[in-house]
């Protein structure tokens, strides 16, 4: 069994675009690049992304997510059932193209293997991570114009996205992390949600990650131990780590994913300010419980910066580690 340095440090999964890339989607889809070229440039970013993470010092690292578009777009135009509409604006400025069901939901190839098989070709480490979005905000994040109940939908998606997990896992995923960011948007539908996570999940084996961010932490919170997952990170720097005292009193007892950057803010933290949030949180969770990660995906940020914010976590995180060796813990944790 692979082994990993104690606290971990890891990605939510999504990293800038290098801006030649994006100039190169633009080229593709003006029909100025051929199919097999911006394969080639969508693979040379992952290199570079992966060297990115490698250069910072991340224990688990992903490709950045950077041949996805979005987190339900991707997914929903390579599924049977869905179809597109116009853009849907969020948050001020920031488009995402809203898919709508408009019939059952059909998992049609694989969507994930090719991707994957790629980045542990070029990862550093063995200890790669694949992301994947979960089917609860694939529903929540698409029109249901099919189904009788958002619920009917989430299982059938479930279904689906529990064919990609066996199919990763058939390629060599060993660590998977489910994106769940919708999963507290609303009290009425938590508790079947929990089932339609699981639903997913069922039979998979490799180390399950869960993803939860920005949201209100209480409406999850008293489900998170029926999550069949072996870990969930949550974003907490931005909430300045209030939601701890909640998994407390819920006794939240998996591991936790810490966020200690916070993506939507250019201030890059220093590795100090890291090293104390991490030691905040040993006073909440045993030290071999604890991986430490960015709130959410780096996508947003400039490029420079979410270099430098990861540096710093990675900093920090060494410096936390030093103070745990004087605690007498072992330096290094089973997978
Ligand atoms: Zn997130």
């Amino acid at each position: 069994m692979a082994e990993l340095p104690i606290l971990p440090t890891t990605v939510i999964g999504s990293y800038p675009r290098p801006k030649w890339l994006r100039e190169a989607i633009r080229l593709h889809k003006a029909g100025k690049l051929d199919d097999e070229e911006m394969t080639e440039a969508f693979n040379d970013a992952a290199l570079a992304i992966m060297r990115d993470h490698q250069l910072a010092g991340v224990d688990v690292p992903t490709d950045g997510e950077v041949k996805r578009d979005e987190m339900v777009e991707f997914f929903a135009e390579r599924l049977g059932g869905f179809r597109f509409y116009g853009p849907v604006r969020v948050w001020g400025t920031a488009y995402y193209v809203k898919p709508a069901v408009v019939s059952k939901v059909e998992y049609k190839s694989p969507l994930l293997v090719d991707e994957f098989l790629y980045t542990k070709s070029i990862s550093y480490t063995e200890n790669v991570k694949i992301t994947i979005t979960g089917p609860y905000t694939l529903a929540y994040w698409s029109y249901n114009e099919y189904y009788k109940t958002r619920q009917d939908l989430a299982y059938d998606l479930a279904k689906v996205i529990n064919k990609e997990l066996h199919n990763l896992v058939e390629a060599g995923a060993r660590i998977i992390q489910i994106d769940e960011p919708a999963i507290h948007s609303t009290k009425e539908d938590v508790e079947w949600a929990v089932d339609v996570v699981n639903e997913s999940l069922k039979g998979i084996n490799a180390k399950l990650v869960m993803h939860v961010c920005y949201g209100d932490y209480k409406i999850v919170a008293p489900y998170l131990n029926d999550f069949k997952v072996d870990q969930i990170n949550f974003a907490l720097k931005i909430y300045d780590y209030e939601p701890l005292e909640l998994f407390k009193k819920y006794n939240y007892s998996k591991e936790i994913g810490v966020g200690v950057i916070d993506v939507h803010s250019k201030r890059v933290e220093t590795p100090e300010e890291v090293m104390k949030d991490i030691l905040n949180t040993l006073n909440y969770f045993e030290p071999e419980k604890v991986w430490i990660n960015p709130d959410c995906g780096l996508k947003l940020l400039p490029r420079k910066l979410a270099f430098q914010k990861l540096v710093s976590m990675v900093k920090g995180t060494q410096m936390a580690r030093e103070e745990l060796k004087k605690r007498g813990y072992k330096d290094t944790i089973k997978l």
